[in-house]
């Protein structure tokens, strides 16, 4: 597997920074509670709340959907819940993409049954051909059609998930095996 270069540290650094300039001049005087979404969103969780200049709760969900494939199972269960009290409160949930939507949207309403009186959705990457929900990403950060990414917190089977950019994977054609035979 072959590893492409889709958005460089510097590029995820602006949108991060532009992204975080939007929510915090929507949400002036308001507390509200980011949710993230365990694990791929952690560099990009900590980036935007490090970078967000109102003041803001956080906390985390977990959810397994993929297990070490591609491909969405469709089967969402919660792995790790959120802990602060969400009643009555101003909820954004953070991810790092969403493809299908089922995880996102099976999130949204596990928030909107702990009483959260907003909800609103930020997503790093908006993967758009699979999309099988109609769910709305109120704050995203790049949008591709498709492919397989990761970096900045995305994972393939648990590897690149530490790499500072974010690389589309690619099946590598070895051009003298097509051309020799
Ligand atoms: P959905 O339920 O929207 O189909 O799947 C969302 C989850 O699948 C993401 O939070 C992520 O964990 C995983 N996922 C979907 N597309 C990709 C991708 O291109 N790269 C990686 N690393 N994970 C992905």
């Amino acid at each position: 597997m072959h590893r492409r270069i889709l958005f460089s540290k510097e590029q995820i650094d602006k949108r991060v920074n532009e992204l975080a300039l939007e929510i915090s001049r929507d949400y002036q005087g308001v507390e509200p509670v980011f949710v993230g979404l365990l694990k791929g969103v952690i560099f990009f969780f900590s980036d935007l709340l490090r970078a967000i200049s109102i003041p803001a709760r956080i906390d985390f969900i977990r959810a397994e959907s993929y297990g070490n494939s591609m491909e969405s199972s469709g089967n969402i269960r919660i792995t790790k819940d959120v802990e602060v009290d969400l009643r009555s409160k101003h909820v954004i949930v953070v991810d790092d993409i969403v493809d299908t939507g089922l995880t996102l949207s099976h999130i949204v309403d596990v928030v909107r049954s702990r009483g959260a009186e907003t909800i609103k959705v930020c997503a790093l990457i908006d993967k758009m051909e699979r999309r099988t929900s109609n769910i709305n990403i109120d704050y995203w950060g790049f949008r591709i059609e498709k492919g397989f990414v990761v970096g900045y917190g995305l994972d393939y089977a648990e590897k690149f998930r530490c790499l500072p950019d974010i690389y589309v994977l690619e099946e590598k054609v070895n051009n003298d095996t097509v051309k020799g035979d």
